[in-house]
C-alpha cells in the first residue's frame, strides 16, 4: 500500500457488467438476445421490436452502448468475475481498508450465482475468503490476525441473522464514532473453506424465499456476508496498531418493478419495503452521482436498513465495486435498460479510503490517564 498511514484517498466506485446465458424459458416464450458485449469494456443494448409474427426482434437501429470497468457475457467463468472485481480488494482488507462488493440487477439476472454460486461453480464469498486466509497464512510469521464472518438478511426493514435465524429480529445501532454495529449477530471465525461454503450455503437457505409470478425462486431479501480482519503485528517493537479492515459482500433483491410481479396483498406489502430499501438505494445512488458533479447534493441514507449499513461503501471510507446483472432477453429489456441505467449512474460515485488503525498504546495511555485521575480523586476522599 502507498498511501500514508491516516492519510485518505479519492477512490472511484468500479462498475462491472455481467450477462447472464439466455434461459429456457426465455427461448420458449420465442425471446431474442439484444443484450450484448461488445468488447471487456462495452455492451450494446437493442431496442426490440415486434415483427409479422408478433416475436420481439433486436432493432438495430435503435441501439445504445454503454461503457464499464469490465463487462462479461454468458461465457465469463466464476473465477474470472472473482479476479476482475473482488480478488485486488483483498490485500488491502487485509492492512486495514473497508471494501464492499455488491451485485444489483433484477430477480433472475445472476446475482445469487455469481455471489454464491454452485458447488461446482463457487462464487465471490468463497473465493474471497479462500484468498483472504491463504494471503492471512502468508504472513503469518510477522502478523497475528483473526478474522469474523457475519451473514445476515433484511427482508422487510428487518434484520435477521442466517447464521442463527432463531435469535429473532436484530437492531442496529450507531456506535460512538459513529459506525453502524448490527447488536447480538453471530460472528464466526473459521479459515476451513469447505465449512464457510457449507455454512453459506446452509445460510442461504434460511434466506426469505417465496414464489411470485416472476420468478419462483424470487429472492425477495437483500443478503449480506460481512468479513472482519484484525491484524496486529508480532514483533511488539515494530507497532501496536491494531489494523482492522471490513469487507461487505452484499446479494441484493430484484430490482424489477413490484407491478411486473402482480404483486398482491402480502406480496405487495414486501413489494413497498423492498422498494423501500432499493428506493433509499436508487436515491443515493442518484444524489451521490449528482454530487460528484456538484459538489452539494444531500445523501440520505438513513431512510432504510440496506442505505444505513452500506453507508461507508457508498459514500464514506470504503474501496466499493458494484456488479450489475441483467438477462440477455428481448423479454427482459425494460429492466436490462433500468440497471444499465443504475449502473452507468453509479460510475461517478466517489468515496475516500483510509486506513482504520486502532492504536493500542494510545489507548493504553488514556487508560492509565483515567486511572491515575481516579487514583487522584479517591485519595482526595
Ligand atoms: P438472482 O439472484 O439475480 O435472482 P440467480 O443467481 O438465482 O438470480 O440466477 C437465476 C438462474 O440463472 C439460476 O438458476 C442460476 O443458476 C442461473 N444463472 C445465473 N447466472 C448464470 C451464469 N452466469 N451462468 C449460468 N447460469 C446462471
Ligand atoms: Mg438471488
Amino acid at each position: 500500500m502507498k498511501e500514508l498511514p491516516g492519510g485518505s484517498k479519492d477512490h472511484q466506485l468500479t462498475v462491472a457488467l455481467r450477462i447472464r446465458p439466455m434461459n429456457e424459458a426465455e427461448l420458449e416464450e420465442g425471446a431474442t438476445v439484444v443484450a450484448k458485449r461488445v468488447d471487456d469494456q462495452m455492451v450494446v443494448l437493442m431496442d426490440p421490436c415486434e415483427d409479422s409474427e408478433n416475436h420481439l426482434r433486436a432493432n438495430r437501429s435503435r441501439e445504445k452502448t454503454y461503457m464499464f470497468d469490465v463487462a462479461f457475457d454468458q461465457k465469463a467463468q466464476q473465477e474470472e468475475v472473482y479476479e476482475a472485481t473482488t480478488k485486488n480488494l483483498i490485500e488491502g482488507v487485509i492492512s486495514g481498508y473497508n471494501a464492499t462488493v455488491f451485485a444489483y440487477g433484477p430477480t433472475g439476472a445472476g446475482k445469487t450465482y455469481t455471489m454464491l454460486g454452485v458447488d461446482s461453480e463457487p462464487g465471490i464469498y468463497v473465493r474471497t475468503l479462500n484468498d483472504l486466509f491463504k494471503a492471512i497464512e502468508a504472513s503469518r510469521d510477522d502478523m497475528d490476525c483473526c478474522v469474523f464472518m457475519s451473514y445476515l438478511e433484511i427482508y422487510n426493514e428487518v434484520i435477521r441473522d442466517l447464521l442463527n435465524p432463531s435469535s429473532g429480529y436484530l437492531d442496529l445501532r450507531e456506535d460512538a464514532k459513529g459506525e453502524i454495529r448490527i447488536a447480538g449477530i453471530t460472528e464466526f471465525s473459521t479459515s476451513n473453506a469447505k465449512e464457510i461454503m457449507a455454512l453459506l450455503t446452509k445460510g442461504n437457505k434460511q434466506r426469505t424465499q417465496e414464489p411470485t409470478a416472476a420468478n419462483k425462486t424470487s429472492s425477495r431479501s437483500h443478503a449480506i456476508l460481512q468479513v472482519t480482519v484484525k491484524q496486529k503485528n508480532r514483533i511488539k517493537d515494530v507497532s501496536e496498531e491494531v489494523r482492522m479492515g471490513k469487507l461487505f459482500m452484499v446479494d441484493l433483491a430484484g430490482t424489477e418493478r413490484a407491478s411486473q410481479t402482480q404483486n398482491r396483498g402480502k406480496r405487495m406489502k414486501e413489494g413497498a419495503h423492498i422498494n423501500r430499501s432499493l428506493l433509499a438505494l436508487a436515491n443515493c445512488i442518484n444524489a451521490l452521482s449528482e454530487k460528484a458533479g456538484k459538489g452539494s447534493q444531500f445523501v440520505n441514507y438513513r431512510d432504510s436498513k440496506l442505505t444505513r449499513l452500506l453507508k461507508d461503501a457508498l459514500g464514506g471510507n470504503s474501496r466499493t465495486v458494484m456488479i450489475a446483472h441483467i438477462s440477455p432477453a428481448s423479454t427482459n429489456f425494460e429492466e436490462s435498460r433500468n440497471t444499465l441505467l443504475y449502473a452507468d449512474k453509479a460510475k461517478n460515485i466517489r468515496t475516500k479510503v483510509k486506513r482504520n488503525l486502532l492504536n493500542v498504546n494510545y489507548h493504553l495511555a488514556q487508560y492509565t490517564s483515567i486511572i491515575a485521575d481516579l487514583r487522584k480523586e479517591i485519595d482526595r476522599l
